[in-house]
C-alpha cells in the first residue's frame, strides 16, 4: 500500500484521538464514585433488611407483651373476685375460708411472677423499639448519602459523555480525510494490539512498543519510498516517518 506521507502523519492525530477516547472510557469505568456508590448501596440494603427484621422482632415482642399483660389481668380479676367474696362475709365455713385465703396467697405469688414476666417483656419491647429507630435512621442516612453520590456520579458521567462525544466528532472529522483502505488497515491493527494502530518512528524507536528498530530494519525503512506504508516488526503498528525519525 502506498499512501501520501502527509496522510500518514494525519493518521497519528487519529491515533491520538483514539487513545484519548480509550482514556476517557477507562476513566468512565473507574470513577471512584462508582465504588462508593456500590458500597453505599450494599450498606443501605443491609440497613433496610435489618430494619425489616427489627420491626418483625418488635411486633413479636409486642404480641408477647400483650399476652403477658393479659395473663396478669386474668390473675388480678381472680384476686378481685376472691377478695370480694372474702369480704362479703357469705363464706362462713372455716375450711372454705382457709382454702380461699390459701388461693389468694398463691394468686398473689403468681401475680408477682407474671408481673415480672410482663416487666421483662416490656423492657425488651423498649429495646426493640430503640433498635427499630436506630436502623430506620441508618437506612435514611445511607439513602441520603446514596442519592448524593448517585447525583455526583451522574453529573461526572454526563460531563465525560460530552467530552467523549467531542473527541469522537474530532476523530470522525480527521478520519474523513484518510483513504478508506488505509484507515481500515489502521483499524485492523488497532483491534488486535491494545488500541495501538499507528505510531511515530522517533529517533529510531517505535513509539508504539518503545523498542529500538534494529539497524538492518532501519536501513530498509530508510531505503523505502516515502509513500510506502511501513509496519513495526514488533508491534505491527503503522510506523509513521517524520523529520525526527532518525533516518
Ligand atoms: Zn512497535
Amino acid at each position: 500500500m502506498n499512501i501520501d506521507p502527509q496522510i500518514q502523519v494525519q493518521l497519528l492525530d487519529i491515533q491520538g484521538k483514539d487513545t484519548e477516547v480509550a482514556q476517557l472510557e477507562y476513566k468512565r469505568a473507574t470513577l471512584p464514585a462508582i465504588e462508593v456508590k456500590k458500597e453505599l448501596q450494599s450498606n443501605f440494603e443491609r440497613a433496610r433488611d435489618q430494619h425489616i427484621a427489627s420491626e418483625m422482632i418488635l411486633s413479636d415482642l409486642q404480641r408477647e407483651a400483650l399476652k403477658a399483660e393479659g395473663d396478669v389481668e386474668v390473675v388480678r380479676q381472680r384476686v378481685a373476685k376472691d377478695e370480694e367474696m372474702l369480704n362479703s362475709g357469705v363464706i362462713n365455713d372455716p375450711k372454705q375460708l382457709s382454702n380461699l385465703q390459701h388461693e389468694l396467697e398463691s394468686l398473689a405469688k403468681r401475680q408477682l411472677d407474671l408481673e415480672d414476666v410482663e416487666l421483662e417483656v416490656m423492657e425488651r419491647v423498649e429495646g426493640a423499639k430503640a433498635a427499630v429507630q436506630l436502623l430506620a435512621q441508618q437506612k435514611l442516612d445511607f439513602s441520603t448519602q446514596l442519592e448524593s453520590v448517585s447525583n455526583e456520579l451522574d453529573s461526572e458521567l454526563a460531563a465525560l459523555a460530552v467530552d467523549l462525544a467531542d473527541v469522537q466528532v474530532e476523530r470522525e472529522n480527521l478520519a474523513a480525510a484518510i483513504p478508506a483502505e488505509f484507515l481500515a488497515l489502521y483499524e485492523r491493527i488497532r483491534k488486535g494490539h491494545q488500541g495501538m494502530g499507528a505510531a511515530k518512528l522517533h529517533r529510531g524507536q517505535c513509539e508504539g512498543c518503545r523498542l529500538t528498530i534494529p539497524p538492518q530494519e532501519l536501513n530498509a525503512i530508510k531505503a523505502a519510498s516515502p509513500d510506502a506504508v511501513i509496519q513495526c516488526e514488533e508491534c505491527r503498528c503503522i510506523l509513521v516517518r517524520t523529520a525526527d525519525s532518525g533516518i
